[in-house]
């Protein structure tokens, strides 16, 4: 019946009028993204709390879409691991990230490392090894100044490969960090499997440190299990000076968040550690 067009009109606007319209539009942007250099790296550093010096810095990609504004990557990496444009983008963030390096030597600003996000696809790709040798050749970026960041869900989808995934970038000298510690519903004995230098504690564990036993007392555990198998730990999302001083007095040798700083541009990054190196 007519009503019933109508119904089915009003529906359709109103679903496009929001999220399939923003997920067309960010399709289509960002087949052309890369091209028009509407990506950036941001840089959010990881200080050790007992020296305050900055040990490492995460890369985190960021999109400024002509329209959109910035948008997340929470929301646009989904969108390129399904249709497959990560695998480019995966390598512009690690040309990126390791120039970036180079450059702020180059500049007298010491960033001794940087921190990659991967993403399942590239992990599995098959060229990885590959595309990181060629990324530090060119860049001339000492291996051990490069850390790669993989997820227990990663790894768990093929274990057996990951294993000689992991060995093959380990042999490169490149460091390995697990992200988002504790949230992947898998067993402990991946950490005996796997080669990993350090584990990220998820923010989920932080959030509640100090005042909620709980999660202070997993924080602590963590920290001193990471410890005993000889791995670094950062703590993720560190928002206050009480979790700080919790965390720290765990032995906890690296904290990342917006207590210390949010994830800055190149230039900012730059500013931060020639202000600490003051301090
Ligand atoms: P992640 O790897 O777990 O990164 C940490 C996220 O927590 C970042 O969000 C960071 O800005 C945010 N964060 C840092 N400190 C705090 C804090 O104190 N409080 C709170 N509430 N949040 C904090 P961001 O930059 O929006 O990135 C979200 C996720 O997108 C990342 O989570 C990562 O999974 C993914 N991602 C970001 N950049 C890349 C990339 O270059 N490649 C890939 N494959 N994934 C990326
Ligand atoms: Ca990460
Ligand atoms: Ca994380
Ligand atoms: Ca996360």
């Amino acid at each position: 019946s007519k009503d019933a067009g109508k119904n089915t009109c009003t529906f359709f606007a109103g679903d496009m009028n929001d999220e399939a319209f923003e997920r067309l539009l960010m399709e289509n942007g960002l087949r052309l993204a890369l091209e028009r250099q509407e990506f950036e790296l941001h840089y959010q550093p990881q200080i050790n709390p007992f020296t305050h010096q900055v040990e490492a810095v995460e890369a985190l990609i960021r999109w400024r879409h002509p329209d959109l504004g910035m948008v997340s990557p929470a929301r646009f990496i989904p969108i390129t691991e399904e249709n497959g444009m990560i695998r480019q983008i995966g390598d512009w963030v690690l040309r990126t990230a390791c120039s970036q390096l180079k450059a702020w030597d180059d500049d007298g600003v010491h960033v001794p490392r940087v921190a990659v996000n991967l993403s399942p696809r590239q992990f599995l790709r098959g060229t990885l090894t590959a595309t990181v040798v060629e990324v530090l050749e060119n860049t001339g970026l000492a291996p051990g100044r490069l850390e790669l960041e993989v997820t227990e869900g990663m790894l768990m989808q093929n274990p057996a490969e990951s294993v000689d995934i992991l060995r093959e970038l380990k042999a490169l000298g490149v460091q390995i960090a697990i992200d988002d510690f504790g949230t992947g519903y898998s067993s402990l004995s991946y950490l005996k499997r796997f080669p990993l230098d350090s584990l990220k504690i998820d923010r989920s564990f932080v959030i509640g440190v100090p005042d909620d036993s709980d999660s202070s007392a997993i924080a602590e555990t963590v920290v001193a299990m990471g410890r005993k198998l000889g791995l670094n730990v950062v703590a993720e999302g560190v928002e206050t000076s009480d979790q700080c001083r919790f965390l720290r007095a765990c032995g906890c040798k690296l904290l990342q968040g917006y207590f210390f700083a949010k994830p800055l541009s190149a230039d900012n990054l730059r500013e931060f550690i020639l202000d600490s190196v003051r301090a």
